[in-house]
């Protein structure tokens, strides 16, 4: 088939017909997925877009099948605007095995390896050249884009994780204020922005910053159906994360968030101790560690990052199992973007978080305790206010996320409240019998007390320091006997929540009322609260832990199990050749339909998703072999 040559004004349907062919040809894949085909032909007719997709979407392929488009029809070569510098090596690579002629600039190459790059880019002979924003304005590239676009070489600008443009976004870079050169000095080259950022004051910077007014907006679903959301009450986190991991998990590679770098290097050493496979990441390593860790983790199996937030934009690693976080994050966008993360082959994974008491009093004292002004402060603690709400919540969590990010849904089935909804109690009486003991107290000594001595005095609890200050002739003393101290702290918990009570971080971190007891001492205000449980499900056991391969899938036959084994070790055998992660070679899916089908000619083998024509004709013979020996 011939799609080359300067045929730049195809049909709409023609212009649909090539993008498709694109995708099954080079891509392997039989469909495109969601909104990807409206975009990719908006693009690839020479629309300017601006793309809201979440993390695991498929927003690549609404740049690189336009791109490719736009090639073949003698447009030239798309630049591809990207932040992420330790990415780029591996992105290329993808591209390389699917047969797309693509490269990149940055400070990572030689003197001579950039001049290379740069002769391949003025012949025309890439089709994806990857940039970073602070290449893109050096007069010396300037000078070369400007040489294409006057001969018409110039065929897309896609700005990838476009939100580094916002101070809004989590991940300000500067350098991406200087992108409206594109606009400015190359107007008539069409231009794709895209970012898993949902919220609206960043999208309207992004369209402001780029100038990106006339653009066609498209916003995707943000639901992630294959994610499994879990949220434990925190009791022991580093035991609760070990049985999450071992009971659900061996082998699987994961992300473990935790708030601080020391508490990162702690749990990477535990978990090492129980014999799992885990790094540390944070920005306090050195950079060459950092990057080593990082490239174990794409390039291994089975490995657990352990990591701050500093893990994470432009990992592509398509087959983590889960993102767990041991800390509470700030708030609902960071969660998502983090658990996003999770499962972005499609396939079943986990988003599991543990938190407890000591998360909301912290991150409330984060906020307290920051030099920003009062009206940013109360921003903060409305987002901070609705994950607590999404961590308390007793229906859907899914319902609760989406619409957080405006869009409605019904319940999902695949997190836990749904899947074994819990049992809620009304805990009014003992949120006022709580308060009332708070109030009592700092009456009659005139100081405050932490939480587990109110604890003891509402369960009637005679302690030395109980009989010490004469707290058992309290009129509350005992008055909440009957509740365990898992429902009080859970009470509690709530309370710090919605604003009902306040701790003293100054203070030994002692209670304090605040405006907002008296409506709940008045009975006013409902509080509604979750059974606590103390197992997080009944979920099949899997095999012990110890075990360090990942278990394999059910549905295959004895035959299929030792078929997908062989292909895997044939897979890391190449992908350690090439120095690319496996998953670039071929995703888990692929070598488990391979292996399912056990193929015996290429025609059968073509027909597999994730197989384009370049890997077929690149692996197709031995992948054959493999599956004939096994
Ligand atoms: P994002 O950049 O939006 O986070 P990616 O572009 O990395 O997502 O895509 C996520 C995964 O989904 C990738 O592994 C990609 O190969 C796969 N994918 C994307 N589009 C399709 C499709 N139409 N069919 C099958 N797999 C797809
Ligand atoms: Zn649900």
């Amino acid at each position: 088939m011939s799609l080359h040559g300067g045929a730049s004004n195809l049909s709409l349907t023609q212009q649909a017909t090539v993008c498709h062919t694109i995708l099954r040809e080079v891509f392997g894949y039989p469909e495109f997925r969601g909104p990807q085909q409206a975009i990719i032909e908006h693009v690839a007719g020479g629309g300017d877009a601006l793309v809201l997709m979440p993390t695991g979407g498929g927003k690549s392929l609404c740049y690189q099948i336009p791109a490719l488009a736009r090639q073949r029809a003698g447009q030239g070569v798309t630049i591809v605007i990207s932040p992420l510098i330790a990415l780029m090596h591996d992105q290329v690579g993808a591209l390389a095995e699917a047969g797309v002629s693509a490269a990149f600039l940055n400070s990572s190459l030689s003197g001579e390896e950039a001049a290379l790059v740069e002769k391949r880019l003025l012949r025309g002979d890439i089709t994806l050249l990857y940039a970073a924003p602070e290449r893109l304005t050096t007069p010396r590239f300037l000078a070369q884009l400007d040489a294409l676009f006057e001969r018409g070489g110039l065929a897309l600008f896609a700005i990838d994780e476009a939100h580094c443009v916002s101070q809004w976004g989590h991940d300000f870079r500067p350098e991406y204020r200087a992108l409206t050169v594109l606009h400015e000095r190359f107007g008539t080259v069409p231009r794709i922005a895209l970012t898993a950022t949902a919220d609206t004051l960043t999208r309207a910077d992004i369209i402001e910053r780029l100038q990106l007014q006339a653009a066609r907006l498209f916003v995707s679903s943000f639901d992630r159906p294959n994610i499994r959301y879990t949220i434990v009450e925190k009791k022991d986190a580093t035991q609760q994360l070990m049985r999450f991991i071992s009971q659900e998990h061996t082998g699987d590679a994961g992300i473990v968030y935790c708030q601080s770098r020391r508490r990162v290097e702690e749990v990477a050493q535990l978990l090492c101790d129980e014999g799992i496979d885990a790094l540390p990441y944070h920005a306090g390593l050195d950079g060459r560690v950092r990057q080593a860790n990082q490239d174990r983790f794409l390039r291994s199996e089975g490995i657990v990052m352990v990591a701050t937030i500093a893990f994470g934009m432009g990992i592509d690693k398509p087959d983590v199992r889960f993102v767990a976080h041991l800390d509470m994050p700030k708030n609902i966008e960071g969660y998502y973007q983090e658990t996003g993360r999770a499962g972005r082959d499609g396939a079943a994974a986990d988003a599991w978080m543990c938190y407890g008491l000591q998360d909301v009093v912290n991150q409330r004292r984060m906020i307290d305790e920051s030099p920003a002004g009062e009206e940013f402060k109360q921003g903060l603690r409305g987002k901070l206010d609705a994950l607590l709400g999404l961590a308390e919540a007793t229906d859907c969590r899914r319902v609760r996320l989406l619409a957080y990010f405006g869009e409605a849904s019904q319940p999902c089935g695949n997190c836990d409240n749904c899947l074994q909804p819990p049992d809620v109690w009304d805990g009014t009486d003992a949120a006022r019998k709580l308060l009332s003991t708070v109030y009592r107290v700092q009456q009659m000594g005139g100081i405050s007390y932490g939480a587990g001595h109110i604890m003891d005095i509402l369960r009637g609890k005679v302690t030395d320091k109980v009989t010490q200050r004469g707290h058992e002739r309290l009129s509350t003393f005992g008055i909440g006997a009957e509740l365990t101290e898992v429902q009080l702290r859970g009470v509690l918990r709530q309370l710090i929540a919605i604003g009902a009570v306040a701790v003293d971080a100054e203070a030994f971190n002692t209670l304090q009322l605040t405006d907002a007891s008296r409506a709940v001492l008045k009975g006013e205000v409902a509080v509604r609260l979750r059974q606590s449980v103390s197992t997080p499900g009944q979920r099949k056991l899997k095999s012990k832990r110890g075990t360090a391969a990942a278990p394999l899938p059910a549905t295959l036959d004895a035959d299929g199990q030792s078929r997908y084994l062989a292909l895997k070790a044939w897979r890391a055998e190449v992908a350690r050749e090439h120095n690319l992660p496996a998953y670039v070679i071929f995703h888990d899916a692929t070598l488990l339909a391979i292996a399912e089908l056990a193929p015996h000619s290429l025609d059968e083998l073509q027909g597999v998703s994730g197989i384009g024509a370049k890997k077929l004709e690149a692996y197709g013979q031995e992948v054959l072999r493999v599956v004939v020996a096994a």
